[in-house]
């Protein structure tokens, strides 16, 4: 027996957020510094990673072997959002389907080869039982075009619709919808500056990738500055140990540049086919981006120094 839950009210679960990405370490870079400032503010926080980031490089050899890298992974995790303060993460258990054309690709127990609509299902179900304000998945561009980062836009985008429709299989809970959904970006503009420097990150990639890296700026409709937990935010990144190069996440550049880099956080904001207003609660994304008041000549003059 159940009951049905009361839309006209705002319950705390009804204010949070809900991440839903591919690996370990995917909510380090571009989402730490706002996880953190959240988790600050009392939001309750979930993270959907939907595999244990298996096929991903061993930068620290002697920290695990190809066999024990899903379990590291997993708890390099646990450790860094601990430390932004997530102890919610649900894993979907995918198999990390690796970098477009390798042989991971074909694995059938993989993230790209898993049935669309088992994955919805998984992640609607988790949206009608956090009932988030708001979710944050990667969008169409994967950042820079992982396979897995692409696969999970499209199933949390396709999840979001699916936890709100009401005709949707019974066994999900009840229905609920966000009030906003968000993609990560990455600001092309500014990966592209920072591929001419011949000692910054990036610099490995080719002039066809550059072209269709991350989000163009124009898209961009949120430019969260972090530079005040930027120090948090790189003690997160550092706990994915195994990811990190020992020498630093960003090996060859300057601290200033560092902090510059990490000091925002960028997204764009997706329109749905419902009204905000149809949901009471209130967005804890747009709410924190209201309380920080970006200066926004300090955006573009440290925008542009990197
Ligand atoms: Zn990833």
């Amino acid at each position: 027996m159940s009951t049905a839950p009361d839309h006209s009210t705002t319950s705390q679960t009804g204010n949070g957020l809900l991440i839903v990405l591919a690996h370990p370490d995917d909510e380090a870079f571009g989402l730490a510094g706002t996880i953190s400032l959240l988790r600050a503010r009392g939001v309750p926080v979930t993270l959907i990673t939907a595999t244990r980031g298996e096929a991903g490089e061993i930068l620290v050899t002697e920290l695990a072997t190809r066999d024990s890298l899903g379990a590291v992974r997993e708890k390099e995790l646990r450790d860094a959002m601990a430390l932004a303060g997530v102890d919610d993460i649900r894993l979907l258990g995918y198999r990390d389907s690796g970098m477009a054309g390798t042989p991971e690709n074909d694995d059938p127990r993989s993230l790209v080869r898993a049935p669309a609509g088992e994955v919805v299902s998984m992640i609607a179900m988790t949206i009608r039982d956090v009932r988030p304000a708001a979710v944050i998945t990667f969008g169409a561009d994967g950042i820079y075009g992982h396979p897995d980062h692409i696969a999970i836009h499209h199933h949390a985008t396709a999840a979001v619709a699916l936890a709100a429709d009401e005709g949707a299989p019974v066994g999900l809970g009840e229905p609920w919808r966000v009030a906003s959904l968000y993609y990560n970006a990455l600001p092309r503009e500014r990966v592209q500056r920072m591929a001419q420097r011949a000692d910054g990150p990036f610099r490995s990639l080719s002039a066809e990738e550059l072209a269709n890296l991350g989000t163009p700026a124009r898209e961009i409709t949120v430019t969260m500055p972090v530079a005040d937990v930027v120090e948090t935010k790189e003690r997160v990144i550092r706990l994915h140990r195994t990811q990190i190069d020992p020498r630093g996440p960003f090996a060859g550049l300057d601290r200033e540049q560092v902090k510059l880099i990490m000091s925002w956080e960028f997204m764009r904001r997706v329109d749905l086919p419902w009204s905000p207003a149809d949901n009471p609660a209130r967005d804890p994304v747009a709410e924190l981006l209201a309380s920080r008041q970006p200066d926004v000549e300090a955006v573009i003059r440290d925008l542009e120094a990197v």
